[in-house]
Order: structure tokens, then C-alpha cells, then sequence
């Protein structure tokens, strides 16, 4: 049980609620689209091999990774469904992306060229087209598809096949439509414009938030992350499942008296006796600075705020008032304790950045602890 750990700090990953959030994006998008499940970055830092193995049997059309060397690894770990390479590769590591049999997202003729020059009759490559709608980082310009569409088609071999083609949203997780309406329709307006019939493409479009939000967008296939890993796109979405907890152990309580400095720079001063407890955490972990004398930990189910800065392996929380606290409690970062949670996007909030941005943060050095029903693990 999570109460024996030995480790000072861990991150634990729920992996019935991630299989739980996939079914969500299921029923939002109905029996038809395919689902590539984005496991990039480790899959958020949750681990993408655990996370590969719990969504294999719920059957993922396929899996999208940023890097070629994220592609490799899913095929080390005996992944045969499609893998899409969703950023663009730079020209040193095409030859890997072709080893591991990806399939590239091109965003111009250049890296076209060098694709199909990668291909060969033994071994036949894929790409789709990624279509530049307004995020601007990838992608050809969806203003002159007739021109690069014509030039698309005729780089095609035999060995090169052009089976696909997406576009990716910059607002869809906020409250208005709009500028996902703008983006669809540009997309639409440059499909219409391909000399090859859009029946004859895989046609991907949405993210976690477009996917559970309008089911206009599911088009073919949908690209999820965070939504999978427990993450809010929105007050007008449904809600995930949540995936992570992290948590930590009191090392140290002590009972200081009024004028009691806490932290680098002396940020805290204790103004009656406060009781501080020192948690074994801290940025080196990946918890953000930002929480210095803003974050809330909860500790014996209530909540303690983190006064001082953080330091590298460790953060003060003011527990006092919660009784009976001692060294080798657990305090909880992210997750629920008792009646209160600490939810990710809380955290985020706290620490001025996005979900996203917490859980790729969340160093190696936090042991990665699954709980999961199937196979009897916590
Ligand atoms: C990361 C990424 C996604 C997933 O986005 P979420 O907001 O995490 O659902 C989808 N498509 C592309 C191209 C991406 O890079």
C-alpha cells in the first residue's frame, strides 16, 4: 500500500481512471472516428509505456508522438498500431522516423523530398498533410493548397503514400467556438482544394478539448492528451477522471515562535507560534517556485499553505492547527485527501501555468506508482 512507500515523493497514476477518461472521449465522439492517443513527452510524464499498455486492449487507432525517438521506443515496447510523428522532425532524424515505421505529418515540400527519399519498395512510407490554420508552428499554408496540394500528389511513389490530413486548433479549449469554426472552415476551404478526394484521406483534426466539446470536429480520427491524463479543457466540457496524485512525506515538524524566518530570502515570518512541517519536495522534483507562499498541500485531510519559498528538495507547509502531524505523514501536491482535493488544474492555476506544463514537469526523480484494478496494483 501507498502508506509503506519507502520513496520521500512519488507520483501516482491511476490507470482505470485513464482507461475511464478514454471511454469518455468515446462516447463524446460516437462509435466512428478512430482515437490516436497522444503519448508524447512520455505521455505527459506519466509514462508512456504504462500508458500504452493500459489503452492497448480499449484499441487506439493509433499513437502520436512529438520525436522520432519517442516513435522508436513504442515500437521497442512491441507497439504495431499506427504511430504518428506530429511535430515536425528535424532532417537528422527522418532516417530513425523511418526505421520505426512512423508516419510524418509533412509541413512542406522539403521535408517531403527528404521523406521520400527515405522510402523504398521494402520499405513504403506514409505521411499526412498538416495544414497550417492559424497555429503557425507547423504545417503548409492553408491559403495556397491548390498549389502545394498539386505538388504534393506528384511527389507520390509507390513507395510514398499520402494517406492523410490534419490541421490543429490554437483556442478550442476556450469558451468561444468561434475561432475553431474559422479554423475548420479554412481547413474545409483548403481540402476542397487537393486534387486527391478527401474519402481517399484520413481526415484528424481535434485535440482533447474540440474532441469532447463538438462532435463536429471528430471527423475521422481525434488526437486527445490531457483530457486522457485528467486534465480540465474548460468549465463547459465535461470533466476527467482525475490520473495523477502527487505526494510527498514530512520529513521534519517544529513548533517556531513569533519572528521564525522560513526559506531563501526570508520571504515568511512567523507572526504568533506557528507550527511548520518541512515536506520532501521541492522544484528539483518539478514542483514550480511560483507556489512559494501561494500553494496549498493537504495534510491529515485539511489544508496547509506552503509558506516560503521552494527549494530544491524541499517546501514548508503551516500546518498549524491540524493536530498530530509527525514526520512520515504524507501530504498530498495533487489529489484528493480526505473531503478536499487538490485538483491538477488548481495546482496549474496556483503556479500561473497550465496542467500541461505540471505534469511534463515532474521530474524522473519522483518514482511513477500505478494503481490499477486490472492487474491488482496500488
Ligand atoms: C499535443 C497535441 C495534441 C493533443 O492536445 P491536447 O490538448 O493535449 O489534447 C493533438 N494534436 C497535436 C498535433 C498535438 O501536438
Amino acid at each position: 500500500m501507498l502508506e509503506d512507500l519507502e520513496t520521500r515523493a512519488w507520483v501516482e497514476v491511476d490507470l482505470d481512471a485513464l482507461r475511464a477518461n478514454f471511454h469518455k472521449v468515446r462516447s463524446a465522439i460516437g462509435p466512428r472516428p478512430g482515437i490516436i492517443a497522444m503519448v508524447k513527452a512520455d505521455a505527459y510524464g506519466l509514462g508512456a509505456e504504462r500508458v500504452v499498455r493500459a489503452l492497448e486492449p480499449l484499441g487506439p487507432w493509433g499513437y502520436g508522438v512529438a520525436t522520432a525517438d519517442e516513435g522508436a521506443a513504442l515500437r521497442r515496447i512491441g507497439v504495431e498500431r499506427p504511430i504518428l510523428l506530429c511535430a515536425p522532425p528535424s532532417p537528422q532524424s527522418l532516417r530513425a522516423a523511418a526505421e520505426s515505421r512512423a508516419i510524418l505529418t509533412v509541413s512542406d515540400m522539403e521535408m517531403l523530398w527528404r521523406w521520400r527519399s527515405a522510402a523504398s519498395p521494402d520499405r513504403p512510407l506514409e505521411f499526412h498533410v498538416d495544414i497550417d490554420t492559424g497555429m503557425g508552428r507547423a504545417g503548409f499554408d492553408w491559403r495556397d493548397a491548390h498549389a502545394w496540394g498539386a505538388a504534393v500528389k506528384n511527389a507520390c511513389t509507390d513507395d510514398l503514400m499520402w494517406t492523410g490530413v490534419m490541421t490543429h486548433f490554437q483556442n478550442s479549449d476556450g469558451p468561444d467556438d468561434a475561432p475553431t469554426q474559422l479554423q475548420w472552415s479554412r481547413f474545409n476551404d483548403a481540402i476542397a482544394q487537393l486534387p486527391v478526394s478527401r474519402e481517399d484521406l484520413m481526415v484528424h483534426v481535434a485535440n482533447s478539448a474540440a474532441a469532447v466539446k463538438w462532435r463536429d470536429y471528430s471527423a475521422d480520427a481525434v488526437r486527445p492528451g490531457i483530457f486522457l491524463y485528467g486534465g480540465s479543457v474548460g468549465a463547459d466540457a465535461p470533466a476527467p477522471e482525475p490520473v495523477v496524485s502527487v505526494r510527498a512525506r514530512l520529513v521534519l515538524v517544529k513548533d517556531v515562535p513569533p519572528g521564525s524566518t522560513c526559506g531563501y530570502g526570508a520571504t515568511h515570518v512567523a507572526r504568533n507560534w506557528e507550527r511548520w512541517g518541512t515536506v520532501a519536495i521541492g522544484y528539483g522534483d518539478g514542483l514550480p517556485r511560483k507556489l512559494g507562499n501561494r500553494g496549498t498541500m493537504l495534510v491529515r485531510g485539511q489544508k496547509a499553505k506552503v509558506v516560503g519559498r521552494i527549494s530544491m528538495d524541499m517546501t514548508v507547509v503551516d500546518i498549524t492547527g491540524i493536530p498530530e502531524v509527525t514526520a512520515g505523514d504524507i501530504a498530498t501536491i495533487i489529489g484528493s485527501d480526505g473531503a478536499f482535493e487538490m485538483s491538477l488544474d488548481e495546482v496549474a492555476s496556483h503556479a500561473e501555468t497550465i496542467s500541461y506544463e505540471i505534469l511534463t514537469g515532474l521530474r524522473p526523480r519522483l518514482p511513477r506508482v500505478e494503481k490499477d484494478s486490472w492487474t491488482g496494483s496500488s
